[in-house]
């Protein structure tokens, strides 16, 4: 499929007077339709729920659009639950879902309501001692161990991932909730990271609800949510075909129906936890062309770097790149497109087909919604970009400003000359 971007030329010559790149950029259309879309998929079960991961994209102005069409907010951390609290998100609307967590965590998501989602069997005692009582509601995360093959190939290996309970270990922990009061239980389990494909919800819905069944066989609990966590994954790449979330939705009622009906589970409620699938498609990087450099292969230098996107470099992950106004040029140039880190790992693109591309050009970097940003960093005292959102009106927001020098020398206070930098800045 063609990869378009939601943005013309025209309009980053605008944004640019304004905001200069490099920039992310949201567009908020796409998020809302997105959203719609997902609420109508899930619509036959009358619980469900989506908390959206805050981990793919952390900005509050975006959190809040998500509130509106009922979501909540999946965290992993102290800060996160902050930002969820902030933006509005109380009791039941978070979930907390982290691992190898610190008590002081697990004392902040009690405070606020969250439901917590416990990633091993040790944690029962932990939050015990830390909460001095265990909430009346409670969610285990799964881990089934192995290899989980889905129609298409895409596997990924829990048995090597760290999170999550055994089997065994889930059931046993079910009792010893129950002896100890919890009332209220939920599943949970994240199997395949960017599933390009409408089969991977429902396999592993089939998974957790044949579970939930063995779950009241074994140990009497019966599961009131079923959470499926995220994994749903987006196109990168042009030659891959988009998830359809309707379809997905359709899928999981079918094994639901198959599964948890007749068992008389019917009242199960489901959640997910979708963070790239929410915003993955609906943000941008924009980025101008600032040097070419021509020796055993073909560069071109842009004004951001991997601090901005770290994907590429991290994951060798592949992100469709447009040159604004060459959009119907051939693609007869090839190139690496860099940033201007002291790490050769810090490409965009390698050995890219491109249209020519001329100083000054403006790249859009697809598909930066989810895990963009939020994975910044400061390498080689890199500051991070702004975040802008294009409004459904055709308006530009700024939704977080620029780092300035000062931000990055803010945790220097205990240096004398401090104040110094900092003005300068
Ligand atoms: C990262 C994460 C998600 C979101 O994953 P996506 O692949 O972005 O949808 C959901 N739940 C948990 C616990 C996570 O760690």
């Amino acid at each position: 499929m063609e990869k378009k971007t939601f943005v013309t030329k025209e309009q980053v010559e605008e944004i640019v007077k304004k905001y200069p790149t490099p920039f992310h950029l949201y567009d908020e259309k796409g998020i809302r339709e997105n959203l719609k879309a997902i609420k109508e998929a899930f619509a036959w079960n009358p619980g469900y729920r989506e908390y959206f991961a805050v981990k793919a994209n952390p900005n509050p102005f975006l959190m809040k659009i998500m509130e509106e069409y009922g979501c909540g907010c999946d965290c992993s951390s102290y800060t996160e639950l902050m930002l969820s609290d902030a933006t509005g998100a109380r009791g039941d609307a978070i979930m907390f879902s982290s691992n190898d967590t610190p008590a002081e965590d697990y004392v902040l998501a009690h405070k606020l309501g969250a439901i917590i989602n416990l990633d091993d069997i040790t944690h029962i005692d932990f939050l015990e001692k830390t909460l001095g009582k265990l909430p009346e509601k409670l969610s285990l995360r799964y881990n089934p161990g192995g290899v989980y093959t889905i129609s298409n190939g895409i596997m990924d290996n829990p048995g090597d991932a760290k999170y999550g309970l055994t089997k065994e270990q889930l059931l046993k922990a079910y009792v010893i909730l129950k002896e100890k009061g919890v009332k209220e239980f939920g599943l949970h389990a994240f199997l395949v990271s960017n599933t390009v494909t409408n089969d991977y919800y429902p396999m592993l819905a089939r998974t957790l609800f044949e579970l939930a069944l063995e779950i009241k066989e074994k140990t009497g609990v019966s599961l009131s949510f079923i959470n499926l966590s995220g994994g749903v994954g987006i196109a990168y790449r042009p030659d891959q075909t988009p998830n359809d979330i309707r379809v997905i939705g359709e899928g999981v009622r079918k094994v639901y129906e198959e599964v948890l009906v007749p068992a008389g589970l019917g009242d199960v409620a489901i959640y997910t936890e979708m963070g790239r699938f929410m915003t993955g498609p609906y943000g941008c990087l924009v980025t101008r062309a600032i040097h070419e450099k021509h020796t055993y292969k073909e560069y071109i230098g842009v004004d951001a770097c991997a601090v901005n996107l770290m994907r590429p470099a991290m994951y060798g992950a592949y992100h469709h790149i447009t040159v604004l106004g060459k959009e119907n040029d051939p693609c007869d140039h090839v190139y690496d497109v860099t940033g201007s880190l002291c790490e050769n790992n810090d490409k965009f693109a390698i050995d890219r087909e491109l249209p020519e591309i001329a100083i000054g050009d403006y790249l859009v970097i697809h598909d930066t919604g989810a895990h963009g940003y939020a994975m910044g960093y400061n390498y080689n005292g890199k500051l991070k970009s702004a975040e802008l959102l294009l409004k459904e009106d055709g308006s530009v927001q700024l939704i977080r400003r620029a780092e300035k020098p000062s931000d990055y020398f803010a945790t220097l206070d205990c240096f004398d000359e401090y104040r110094a930098l900092t003005e300068r800045s």
